[in-house]
């Protein structure tokens, strides 16, 4: 089983520390090192995965691999947007960590070139600023439609899976969603139940995504785009 640490970084970006039976490490998303050094403290650090091509994803990356030896993957359609790619990935690659691997899973919408990193033996995966928990990214580069089929994508995954977001947004994202959806009384349980805890919201399930989650519950592109459009002149 891979053991999963979130890091705190910039104003409310996750990287997340992942480590494999035996010792081989990973960090999804160093947005910045400094905060996930301190984090992991001594020891190896084998590959770092990113999402996508935003700063607040990538920042730390290349300090992260010359203090490490780290390799780094990410999309390969991005690569020229990317810090250096060592390993290249299209959709459905994998890359082993330990016993373990992470399979790539192209997931445009946020950006052209998105990527999740899905782990089947864990049940697990990284969903960037695709997926949030209660939430999707914006539309900055791709389609609705593409938005659409990516979630769809990761709604496929099974039900029990762990969904480890970029960024912390859940409580707003539900405050959102019980205006979508007034009737909906998990997205209001969901929401008491993680405003009362005060803590790190993450993970969620998809099983929890598929009752709370207004935008991967959108039953088209269109209603997607009009949910994602009403969000965007929320903020
Ligand atoms: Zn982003
Ligand atoms: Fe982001």
């Amino acid at each position: 089983m891979l053991r999963v640490v979130p890091v705190p970084v910039l104003l409310n970006n996750y990287a997340y520390i992942v480590t494999a039976p035996g010792g081989a490490r990973a960090v999804v998303d160093p947005g910045e090192a400094g905060p996930v050094l301190d984090v992991m403290g001594e020891g190896r650090l084998d590959l770092i995965f990113l999402t996508h091509h935003h700063a607040d994803h990538t920042g730390g990356a290349v300090a992260l691999a010359r203090a490490t030896g780290a390799r780094i993957s990410g999309a390969a359609a991005d690569a020229h947007r990317l810090p250096p790619l060592d390993l290249p990935l299209q959709q459905g690659d994998t890359v082993p960590l330990g016993p373990e691997h992470l399979c790539a899973l192209e997931t445009p919408g946020h950006t052209s070139g998105g990527l999740s990193f899905y782990a089947p033996q864990s049940g697990l995966v990284f969903t960037g600023d695709t997926l949030f928990l209660a939430g999707c990214g914006r539309l900055f580069e791709g389609t609705a439609e593409q938005m659409f089929r990516s979630l769809q994508r990761l709604a496929a995954l099974p039900p029990q899976t762990r969904v480890y977001p970029g960024h912390e947004y859940t409580l707003d994202n539900l405050a959102f969603g019980a205006r979508v959806e007034p009737e909906n009384t998990a997205i209001q349980h969901r929401h008491n139940t993680l405003r009362a805890s005060g803590s790190p919201t993450v993970p969620g399930t998809l099983a929890e995504e598929q009752e709370t989650n207004v935008f991967l519950r959108a039953p088209s592109a269109q209603r997607l785009a009009e949910i994602r459009a009403r969000k965007d002149a929320s903020a």
